[in-house]
């Protein structure tokens, strides 16, 4: 079985990475692509809506800590002062299953992530302007003006890092986002090598018609 690939998406928070990685699976589906997103550990607490397992692996201090000794990590980082991670044999087994794999992950977990794996392709999706960005961390929740400017800079810190990345997409309508986004996983696919593989009946048949 063909192993699947590893695909790293990374935008600040008020990207809209988290809607459109959510639409990219039931479109690449449509298209023939199983593809799954990496549920990450985290020490962070569960928010309202959020399920364990799900949406995160949510773990104490001390379990982060235990896993990172014995090697379970392909990476993990601190992030907003919690620590966040990808499980490293969880990640292996949907590669092995031929699934692609896509990290919702921070730069500096993508960093360590092409350190190791080279050939995983990565994106960074960016607002569309600094009024929309600021409009979208803002309607997510009644913060106080000092969260939202830290937040901000956040942001500025994420996006300081794009030219890191393979692939940039800037967010500002989602469908064709989405189809961008959707772009980079069905290239690859579509290289004659690869068709050659999949479709060797077909063509074997047409050239013998
Ligand atoms: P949130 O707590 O809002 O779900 O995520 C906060 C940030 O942590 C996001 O930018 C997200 O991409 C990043 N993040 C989530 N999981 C991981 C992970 O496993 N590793 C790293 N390095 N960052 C992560």
């Amino acid at each position: 079985m063909t192993q699947g690939s590893l695909f790293i998406v990374s935008a600040p928070s008020g990207g809209g990475k988290t809607s459109l990685t959510r639409a990219l699976l039931p479109y690449l589906a449509r298209h023939g692509v199983q593809a799954s997103i990496s549920v990450s550990f985290t020490t962070r607490a569960a928010r309202p809506g959020e399920q364990a397992g799900v949406h995160y692996h949510f773990v104490d201090e001390a379990a982060f800590v235990a896993r990172i000794a014995g090697g379970g990590f392909l990476e993990h980082a601190q992030v907003f002062g919690r620590r966040y991670g990808t499980g490293l044999p969880e990640t292996r087994a949907l590669l092995d299953a031929g699934q692609d794999v896509i990290l919702d992950i921070d730069w500096q977990g993508a960093r360590q992530v092409r350190q190791q794996w080279p050939q995983a392709v990565s994106i960074f999706i960016l607002p569309p302007s600094v009024a929309e960005l600021e409009r979208r961390l803002r309607a997510r929740s009644q913060d106080s003006e000092a969260v939202i400017a830290a937040r901000m800079d956040e942001a500025h810190q994420e996006i300081a890092h794009h030219n890191e990345y393979d692939y940039l997409i800037v967010n500002e309508d989602f469908d064709t986002a989405l189809a961008e986004l959707a772009a980079v996983f069905l290239e690859p696919r579509l290289r004659a090598r690869r068709q050659n593989d999949r479709h060797a009946a077909l063509i074997a048949a047409l050239l013998a018609n």
